[in-house]
């Protein structure tokens, strides 16, 4: 492709005296390490390591006391080479726009991974929604759908859930975008409520395919998964269902934890005593039968398998060298840093990438979206298998690709997916 750009850095930076732990430029490193093996010219990883529509917006929202509150809020479409955009909204404090443009471009490389036909997006709005009443969060879903209106919808961009979102948030912004366009689109967003047009198997989608990548890493490292030691940060969507199928695969959780802080148990944690103890108490720190443990101590305890599944940046420098598991499976997006991931391959740890492990979330919301298109909905049992097929085929893909290449399976999934998003950028050739 004739473009031209400046030289980008190729490699990550040799010495590291404090690591960078910007997000958006660690995605674009983990970015560029693939484009050099893929001998990229200059001025398609120009194209690609940018995002290509960022959208602002402020959110005027009516508190409950009468008061009206501005948030910020954002909507990053990376890219749409293979495919309308997708990808979550991410309710939290911590919010930044280089966070939402590194999720958005980790989207498209996790759809490309999976090849499903959608490119990447990502939203986010600065806020609390922890200390927000139900009515107020509506109103602000609804006021932050009608101001990214004009660039989403099922043919352009499709929103679903993320950090602090989930299927009521998603039903919100069905209604508010049907509302406006003048009937019910059931395809402008995914993760919905099975009863408007969700589909089965979404909600447990993210921590059904880590489970499945997982099991065939565990066969590739001659790992017994029955009986495995598994440690879990992070209790949301993904970990705390992660908790409930690994044990049903007689795997054994022995400790979990969320922002509140950690518990262990070396002879396992029932994972619905768990879920029903954090329902009431609103943390699973101080459950029965436990003990207390940071969320810093628990990435580094003694078991087979570390499920990051809460925010990023958790394993880097600091903790690589100490991390015992043989296997990290990234529920989270962008837990491991890229001094992290060379310092963990060299010890022969193996980390399944967030682009891979937590993909069954989106894949699944490609399902739900084509049952939305299609109006025909299916079974559980449909769903689950198709995800399967999914899951497996892309570990498989990237483990031949790691062999291949001889490179851990982080850049294995780049070199799959930012070569299939580079092809298609390419037969499109450049507008106008
Ligand atoms: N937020 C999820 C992710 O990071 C799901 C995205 C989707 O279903 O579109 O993959």
């Amino acid at each position: 492709m004739a473009l031209s750009a400046k030289a980008v850095p190729q490699t990550i930076p040799r010495i590291a005296p404090r690591e960078d732990l910007n997000i958006f430029r660690i995605s674009q490193i983990q970015f560029d390490i693939a484009a050099e093996h893929l001998k990229l010219d200059a001025g398609l990883r120009q194209v690609l390591r940018t995002p290509k529509r960022v959208m602002e917006v402020s959110v005027p929202t009516k508190m409950d006391n009468g008061q009206v509150k501005v948030f910020s809020g954002y909507r990053v479409q990376h890219n749409i080479a293979r495919g309308p955009a997708k990808g979550g909204v991410r309710y939290h404090p911590g919010v930044t726009l280089d966070e939402v443009k590194a999720l958005a471009m980790w989207m498209t490389w996790k759809t490309a991974a999976v090849n499903i036909p959608f490119g990447g997006a990502k939203g986010g709005i600065i806020c609390d929604p922890k200390r927000m009443s139900k009515s107020e969060l509506e109103r602000m879903t609804r006021r932050y759908t009608s101001e990214i209106l004009p660039i989403i919808g099922p043919a352009r961009d499709i929103p679903a859930p993320d950090v602090y979102t989930d299927s009521q948030t998603m039903a919100w912004m069905m209604d508010t975008y049907s509302m406006v366009v003048g009937y019910s689109s059931l395809g402008s967003v995914t993760g919905k409520p099975v009863s408007l047009g969700g589909s089965e198997g979404r909600n447990e989608a993210t921590a059904r395919g880590c489970l499945f990548v997982t099991e065939e890493a565990c066969k590739v490292k001659k790992l017994n998964f029955r009986g495995a030691t598994v440690a879990i940060q992070g209790f949301g969507n993904a970990g705390s269902i992660a908790a409930r199928l690994f044990t049903e695969k007689k795997a054994k959780v022995i400790a979990i934890s969320d922002s509140r802080g950690g518990v262990y148990n070396t002879r396992g944690i029932d994972p619905y005593k768990a879920a029903r103890y954090k329902e009431r108490s609103g943390t699973v720190v101080g459950m029965a039968g436990t003990s207390r443990i940071s969320n810093d101590d628990l990435l580094t305890m003694k078991c087979d398998i570390l499920i990051p599944a809460a925010l990023e940046n958790v394993i880097t420098l600091n903790n690589a060298d100490q991390i015992k598991a043989k296997i990290i499976a990234e529920a989270a997006n962008g837990p491991t840093t890229p001094h992290a991931d060379e310092a963990l391959a060299k010890r022969g740890v193996m980390v399944l990438p967030d682009i891979l492990a937590n993909s069954g979330g989106v894949t699944t919301s490609y399902f739900e979206w084509v049952q939305d298109l299609q109006n025909f909905f299916w079974t559980e049992t449909e769903v689950n298998a198709k995800l399967e097929t999914v899951m497996k085929r892309a570990f498989h893909e990237v483990h031949e690709n790691s062999r291949k290449h001889h490179v851990h399976m982080r850049t294995a999934a780049y070199i799959l997916a930012v070569g299939r998003v580079a092809d298609a950028t390419i037969v499109r050739g450049l507008f106008p």
